[in-house]
C-alpha cells in the first residue's frame, strides 16, 4: 500500500479522468509512459489519497511472457528493497490476463527526457546525478541483483528531483560468477553479451553505467543499436568520441567503464574511489 508521501497532489489535473478501478483502490488515469513492453499510468490509490504510477502488461506478451511464479519471484526481490534511489514497488496486482505493478510515481519523468530537454548536464550536476546511480547499483549488487536493463529511459527523476533505477523486467539474481541469457537493449550492451560468452552481470551494469555518464556529459550515445553482431563488436573496440571541454578524469572514468576487456574493465568499488567522483569531497574538504 502506498504510504503519504510529497506525491500528494491536487485532485484535478487537468481533462484526464480517473476512471478505471481496479482492485483493492486504485483508479487508473492518463498514460504516462510507454516502454517497449509496457505502459505506465497514473493513478490514484483510494486508501491513501497519493498519486502512483501503475505499470501495465499482459501476462502472456513480449519479455513478460512467463510463468506468474517468476513474476511474482522478481517482484518479490524488488518489493524488499527500500533505497533512495530505487524505486518503490508497492504491489503487484494479477487481474485476468494482465499484471498492474504499482508503484512510486516520478512527476519529473525518465532522464533520457530530461537530457533532450536540457541537453549536455554540467560535470558537477553529472558528478550528483551519477552519485545517485552508484548508490542504487551497489545496493543491487551487494544482494546480486543485476539489473541487466539499466538505460536513461528506466532512470526516473522523482518530485525532488533525484534520480531512481526502475524498470526490473530484466533483473536477475547472479548467484554464481556468471550469467548467460543476452537481454536489454543494444545500445547499452557491453561487448561481451553480444559474444555469447557466459559474463559477469555486474561488470555488464558497469558498461551500461558509463554509456549513461556518456550520455549525460555529451547528450548522445557512443555507439550505435544496429548493425551485425561483428559490426556491433568492432564499434565498440575503438574509444568513443569525447569532447575536448571535459575534464581529463571524467573522460578517464568513462573510459575506464567502457573498457572492451571486461577483465580490465573497472569494477563498481573501484569508481567510488576515481578521482573525478571523488572531486565534489575533495573541493568540501578544502
Ligand atoms: P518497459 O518495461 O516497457 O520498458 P518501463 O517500466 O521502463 O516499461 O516504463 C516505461 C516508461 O514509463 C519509462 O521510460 C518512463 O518514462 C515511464 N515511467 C515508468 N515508471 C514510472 C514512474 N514510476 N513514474 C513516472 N513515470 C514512469
Ligand atoms: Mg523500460
Amino acid at each position: 500500500m502506498a504510504t503519504a508521501n510529497n506525491n500528494r497532489l491536487p485532485l484535478h489535473r487537468g481533462d484526464h479522468s480517473f476512471n478505471l478501478f481496479i482492485p483493492p483502490s486504485y483508479l487508473l488515469g492518463p498514460t504516462i509512459g510507454n516502454g517497449e513492453f509496457a505502459k505506465v499510468k497514473l493513478a490514484y490509490d483510494l486508501r491513501t489519497g497519493v498519486y502512483v504510477a501503475v505499470k501495465t502488461f499482459s501476462r502472456r506478451s513480449g519479455r513478460y511472457m512467463m510463468l506468474d511464479e517468476q513474476i511474482i519471484r522478481e517482484t518479490l526481490a524488488v518489493k524488499g528493497l527500500r533505497h533512495d534511489h530505487i524505486v518503490r514497488l508497492y504491489e503487484t496486482i494479477l487481474h485476468g490476463n494482465r499484471v498492474f505493478q504499482v508503484m512510486e510515481y516520478c512527476p519529473y519523468g525518465d532522464l533520457r527526457k530530461f537530457i533532450n530537454q536540457k541537453g549536455a548536464l554540467s560535470e558537477d550536476h553529472a558528478r550528483e546525478f551519477f552519485g545517485h546511480l552508484m548508490l542504487a547499483i551497489s545496493k543491487l549488487h551487494s544482494v546480486d541483483l543485476i539489473h541487466r536493463d539499466l538505460k536513461l529511459e528506466n532512470i526516473l527523476l522523482d518530485s525532488k528531483l533525484r534520480l531512481k533505477i526502475a524498470d526490473f523486467g530484466c533483473a536477475r539474481r547472479q548467484i554464481g560468477k556468471t550469467l548467460h541469457t543476452i537481454t536489454g537493449s543494444y545500445a547499452y550492451g557491453a561487448p561481451e553479451l553480444f559474444r555469447g560468452d557466459n559474463y559477469n552481470g555486474k561488470l555488464t551494469d558497469v558498461w551500461s553505467l558509463g554509456i549513461i555518464l556518456y550520455a549525460m556529459v555529451m547528450a548522445k550515445l557512443p555507439f550505435r543499436d544496429k548493425g551485425t553482431l561483428q559490426e556491433l563488436l568492432d564499434e565498440r573496440k575503438e574509444p568513443p568520441a569525447l569532447a575536448h571541454t571535459l575534464s581529463l578524469e571524467c573522460v578517464d572514468l568513462i573510459l575506464l567503464m567502457l573498457t572492451y576487456d571486461p577483465r580490465n574493465r573497472i569494477p563498481l568499488q573501484q569508481i567510488y574511489s576515481h578521482p573525478w567522483l571523488r572531486a565534489r569531497e575533495l573541493s568540501q574538504e578544502e
